[in-house]
């Protein structure tokens, strides 16, 4: 059973595969180049905006990711970076915000988010993720990751709360 999505509060996001397309570019110095959709950064400020809360949650972690949550003025405090269990991670979300786990959302595409995502009110996967992300979601968006995909999850919960309007 998930939660209804008027209900949320907050969504956590993956990072690679999820705000990204999957894919990692390393430069010749080692250091990674990561690229983000400006439309899922639009939603990503809709959501703020309203009142609500995002948390990160990687098990990577590089400065481009950081300087791209910066701008989207994401709380520093609860992104988790270099995550070697996501389930452990989630805990810390929890007890920073003191949201609920039924009251959270997950949006994940790959294995390493699995025990999390079935410990939160309303998993979500992007469109492409991994079957088996897929299966244990309760809702997939249209858009791949870093194509729209978070946008997409962010519209699909503000429209259960009647708050997804175009401003004129
Ligand atoms: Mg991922």
């Amino acid at each position: 059973m998930s939660s209804d999505p008027a209900s949320i509060e907050l969504i956590i996001f993956d990072v690679d595969g999820v705000l990204t397309d999957g894919t990692i570019n390393i430069n010749d110095d080692g250091s990674e180049t990561k690229k983000f959709n400006v439309r899922d950064g639009f939603g990503m400020r809709l959501w703020l905006d309203a009142g609500f809360k995002i948390a990160i949650i990687t098990g990577r972690s590089g400065e481009a990711l950081k300087h791209r949550l910066a701008s989207l003025k994401i709380d520093p405090e609860l992104v988790i970076q270099g995550s070697r269990d996501k389930s452990e991670a989630l805990d810390v979300i929890v007890e920073k915000t003191s949201i609920d786990p039924s009251k959270i959302a997950y949006l994940a595409d790959d294995w390493p988010d699995l025990v999390a995502m079935h410990r939160v009110g309303l998993p979500m996967a992007v469109h492409d993720a991994e079957p088996e992300v897929i299966e244990a979601a309760a809702f997939v968006t249209a858009r791949k990751g870093g194509r729209g995909a978070a946008r997409d999850a962010i519209a699909h919960l503000l429209k259960a709360k009647g708050m997804y309007q175009p401003g004129s």
